[in-house]
């Protein structure tokens, strides 16, 4: 690996991306020696320009970057480490230093919704109300749009056979969520298969 570190003062930025979702986490700042150090020790160090020394992230909180991947951009001068964090990377607490947002997708924001409706037996909201219909209901309703989506299929309304997508997509969330998995489970299953 060929990092050309004589453009800036000898750092090299570097990007910090979630092994598992891809989120960027955060971004520091590498000379050559933290760059040896990382790779030697699987754990990432960045060279500090506030402290001016090699900085250790997690060294003091114990948050700490395991890396899984380095790759350098297209004229060697960023460098994109796929870490694994331990509990939130940004000394704010946030997950991310860009913020919370669940950049795994909008199915996980949903999920994630939902989980909550579910769980706060939030009043008024048609997903509480289907899940304290019992395991049963919730399974007949997936059955339910199934079906429709089915007959959409024959049909050629393009907006009722979104539309009856959009809802067997919810409904199995919700499903999902009652029988106790997540929808990463199944990805992961998916993802198996597709090696
Ligand atoms: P840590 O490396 O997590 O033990 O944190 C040590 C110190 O580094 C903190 O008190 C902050 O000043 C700084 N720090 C930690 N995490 C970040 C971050 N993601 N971005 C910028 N500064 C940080
Ligand atoms: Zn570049
Ligand atoms: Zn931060
Ligand atoms: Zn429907």
């Amino acid at each position: 690996m060929n990092i050309d570190f004589n453009k800036d003062n000898g750092l090299v930025p570097v990007i910090i991306q979630d092994n598992r979702t891809l989120q960027v986490l955060m971004l520091g700042y590498m000379n050559e020696e933290a760059f040896e150090k990382t790779k030697k020790e699987g754990i990432v160090t960045f060279f500090s320009r506030s402290k001016n020394r090699l900085w250790t992230k997690g060294e003091e909180s114990g948050n700490f970057l395991t890396v899984k991947s380095i790759d350098i951009d297209c004229d060697q001068d960023t460098i994109l480490i796929k870490a694994v964090p331990k509990n939130v990377v940004c000394h704010t607490g946030s997950f991310s230093c860009f913020g919370e947002k669940n950049t795994q997708g909008f199915m996980y924001e949903l999920e994630d919704k939902i989980s909550q409706r579910i769980d706060t037996k939030a009043e008024g909201s048609y997903t509480y109300s289907l899940y304290q219909r019992g395991i049963n209901k919730m399974a007949q309703k997936v059955g339910e749009e199934a079906v429709e989506l089915v007959i959409e299929a024959k049909d050629n309304n393009d907006d009722l056979f979104k539309n009856e997508a959009a809802d067997l997509l919810y409904h199995f969330l919700i499903l999902l969520k009652a029988k106790g998995f997540s929808l990463e489970e199944v990805e992961e299953i998916l993802k198996d298969r597709n090696q």
